[in-house]
């Protein structure tokens, strides 16, 4: 009787503000602060987006040896930096970079050991050690919070997730402990059927939902599996669809099966929320609070309006392991509209990232390309990147890319928890790359599945 629908103004009003307060947390006055701001016009918030970027290139030069180093060698001088263009004589980084270089990227005598740690895996394909503090962590749940509230859903009501369950990724870990004082039931991607859409569904009429959210495809397969079964009485307020592409096709069935518009997000693990779409759906805001994105294209100029460019961030609030002018790895599109709603915060109008294929089992159930990458590229250490290739139903090729510490050992127990997804006599060959590339549309794919349906 507490996990309906018809609670959680008391969660939002009451037992919300009193958790804050128990733990201290400043994530509800981050919150309030971002909910006013997007509000204020383009030309405040960029300024405002201008002096913190100033603001973290004089502390990383004065407190960061590996960007010092970085300036000195591109001659840069931070303290003459007075236009974009000047910004940008700074080298981007690349993931390599980030990866032979961590413990290096730490501020000067910042404790590791204080900080919060994460592996990423499924949001790049590639493992990056990150290291973040609580404030940080805090100010990235007040964002995502934000943009959740854009979908329809409210603070306080149960959330649906369709993800690899149990193993999470950490962003979202977060994100969901924050939302403990609301329930959530999931729907596990890692052997998606209909007897476990049945269990959802069953859940679903329980605790009543307004979000619905998850990778992108695994809601399309959820979708599929509703339509199929001929199943009513799903009805979210809000679904929002990230980590992965929204491909067209995706987005008009799940809009068709649901009767919600979907609430599209792009970000990625090292900084977290970077755009995403409001309720009037017209692109995706930037999130310029805690961000400078930029658009670069192939001959190194800023992307126009409408001009594909590949994405380079610079996280505004990670002092202590900054990242500066960061490749993403994804390709988006800018835009000079002006959102019907009002924001500030300026457009991105589309992005080409990552896309995975749901694998096949023999009984039938399907697994979440991203999840398998999310639960073994994180877990096994010396494994750079990975793609999964499904040529049959008992064969999976598995490219993958050594990296330091690299124990053939891992290969053996890689070997064994895939045969613990797809049945014990299921082949697994491994393809050693140096590296393994987005196809040339500019989407990475973590897993491609050759099994006819
Ligand atoms: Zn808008």
């Amino acid at each position: 009787m507490f996990e309906g629908r018809w609670i959680a103004p008391l969660r939002r009003n009451i037992i919300d503000p009193l958790a804050c307060l128990r733990n201290g947390s400043p994530l509800r006055s981050y919150w309030q602060q971002l909910e006013r701001t997007q509000f204020l016009p383009q030309a405040t918030l960029r300024k405002m987006q201008w002096e913190r970027l100033t603001q973290l290139l004089r502390y990383a030069a004065s407190h960061n040896r590996f960007y010092r180093e970085r300036f000195a060698a591109a001659g840069v001088e931070v303290e003459k930096i007075a236009s974009v263009r000047d910004f940008q004589m700074i080298p981007a980084l690349s993931k390599e970079e980030v990866r032979q270089n961590t413990a290096e990227m730490i501020s000067d005598g910042v404790d590791r050991a204080k900080l919060m740690y994460m592996k990423t895996g499924g949001s790049t394909g590639r493992a990056l050690d990150i290291f973040i503090t609580e404030r940080c962590s805090e100010q990235r749940n007040a964002c995502a919070r934000r943009h959740d509230r854009w979908s329809g859903w409210e603070v306080g009501e149960p959330v649906a997730a369709v993800w690899g369950n149990p193993h999470l990724p950490t962003g979202w870990k977060e994100r969901l402990r924050n939302t403990l004082l609301a329930p959530v039931i999931y729907l596990d991607t890692m052997s998606l059927g209909p007897e476990s859409v049945s269990r959802f569904v069953t859940e679903w009429r329980r605790v009543q939902p307004t979000l619905l959210f998850g990778h992108a495809h695994s809601i399309y397969m959820l979708c599929r599996h509703l339509k199929e079964m001929r199943v009513s009485g799903v009805r979210p307020r809000g679904v929002i669809s990230t980590s992965m592409m929204l491909l067209p096709h995706e987005r008009r069935f799940i809009e068709e099966v649901l009767s919600v518009k979907v609430t599209d997000r792009y970000g990625c693990e090292e900084v977290s929320l970077i755009a995403s779409e409001c309720e009037e759906h017209h692109g995706m805001h930037l999130n310029i609070e805690h961000l400078f994105v930029e658009f670069i294209t192939e001959t190194g100029d800023n992307a126009g309006d409408g001009v594909p460019g590949r994405i380079v961030v610079t996280d505004l609030l990670n002092m202590e392991m900054p990242f500066i002018r960061y490749e993403v790895g994804d390709v988006g599109v800018p835009s000079s509209d002006a959102c019907p709603c009002g924001r500030g915060l300026p457009l991105m109008a589309s992005v080409a990232g990552r896309t995975a294929d749901f694998l096949r089992k023999k009984n039938g159930e399907s697994v979440a390309g991203i999840s398998l990458i999310e639960n073994t590229l994180t877990r096994y250490p010396g494994v750079d990147q990975m793609q999964i290739i499904q040529e049959t139903l008992d064969h999976l090729t598995v490219k993958m890319v050594q990296g330091a510490g690299f124990d053939p050992a891992v290969l053996q127990d890689l070997t064994a928890y895939f045969r613990s997804v797809f049945g014990t006599d299921c082949n697994v060959s491994y393809e050693m790359e140096k590296a393994i590339p987005p196809e040339p549309s500019g989407k990475y794919r973590f897993s491609i599945c050759r099994v006819p349906l």
